[in-house]
């Protein structure tokens, strides 16, 4: 496994011990691993919906502020993009290559009408090849990590990406109780109930082990989510978090896996669009729209890289490993 220290392996070589399990239910990957993903897309934070203004400040003033970071700890990267903003920027692809960063897809949309939790399987198909074939001609790499936008994934799910040749998805957060905030809860209390560690999943379930040739790397969560906005929407309670991650990580080798948009890093003017309405009824509409798109806009810009750079360096000082989703998926082939 290049890239990975000495000290690493040893603990790769322990855990390949512990994961003697045939389909690797409870596997423990690696201890002090961790993985620093990217959401790759032209949300705007500020002033709500899909902005092309807003991917390129992402694109001129997120991703370079990432980028630096992750140059700073010598850490490597995985950047979730969404196929439709890369093909308008390809620049913003090619941008991470250097630096040895894994190139990932997010979808080909962010438009919450196509998430995949409401797509048959022959259009999630669809959307996944076309998303792939985009991001492979651009990066010239292979694709095969997944993260779905919102977190929202079907029954369909499982299928559409083995069948796309997807090997590892990332849109599960296990026992993170925030959901009824956002879109697709409903589908999303399969999340209590899922492993912590990462797993191959089932046929019909993400959330769910099984024997499916597609691993399950999750979003590290306890209760609360450990991403980029929660950091940022009360860094108190983050930090506490943190700790107890890094605690559950010395006992159980679980990698931590961060999710942060580079969004969430740009300065936007606010243009005071009105909160558009995707919920349904009026109390999702209060909770999952105007209320969370009030708190998320605090702690952007400078401030989230200060933030999310303390993350970082938490880390780094406990001596955990940086790595993409790819490079994990070696480390656990090399246990079954
Ligand atoms: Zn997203």
């Amino acid at each position: 496994m290049s890239g990975l220290s000495k000290e690493n392996r040893l603990n790769t070589d322990k855990a390949a011990d512990i994961a003697s399990a045939p389909h690797l239910r409870n596997l423990r990957a690696g201890s002090g691993l961790c993985l620093l993903t990217n959401d790759v897309e032209t949300t705007s934070i500020v002033n709500g919906g899909l902005r092309a203004e807003t991917g390129i400040k992402v694109w001129k003033e997120g991703m370079p502020r990432l980028l630096d970071l992750y140059a700073k700890y010598n850490a490597k990267a995985t950047f979730f993009f969404i196929a439709d903003f890369a093909k308008e920027i390809p620049e913003i692809v090619r941008m991470i290559r250097p630096y040895g960063h894994e190139v990932a897809c997010h979808g080909f949309t962010h438009d919450y009408r196509q998430a995949f939790d409401v797509m048959s399987l022959e259009e999630q198909i669809r959307h996944l090849s076309d998303a792939k074939k985009i991001l492979e001609d651009i990066s010239g790499e292979e694709v095969i990590s997944f993260r779905a936008p919102a977190l929202r994934v079907n029954e369909f799910t499982p299928q559409a990406l083995v069948e796309t040749g997807f090997k590892i998805d990332s849109s599960v957060a296990p026992q993170r109780i925030d959901m009824f905030m956002s879109l697709g809860s409903k589908k999303k209390i399969a999340w209590l109930k899922a492993p912590r560690t990462p797993y191959f999943v089932a046929e019909n379930n993400l959330a769910r082990p099984g024997e499916m040739p597609l691993l399950e790397i999750p979003v590290s969560s306890f209760g609360v989510p450990y991403i980029g906005t929660f950091m940022r929407i009360s860094p108190g309670i983050n930090v506490l978090t943190r700790k107890l991650l890094h605690r559950e990580t010395k006992n159980t080798e679980k990698p931590i896996n961060f999710l942060i948009h580079p969004n969430e890093l740009i300065e936007e003017e606010n243009l005071n669009l009105k909160t558009e309405r995707r919920a349904g009824n009026v109390i999702s509409y209060l909770l999952s729209d105007l209320l969370r798109r009030k708190l998320k806009q605090r702690n952007l810009g400078i401030k989230a890289k200060d933030l999310y750079e303390k993350e970082i360096a938490f880390w780094d000082k406990k001596g955990y490993k940086f790595l993409t989703m790819k490079e994990m998926l070696e480390i656990i082939k090399t246990m079954s």
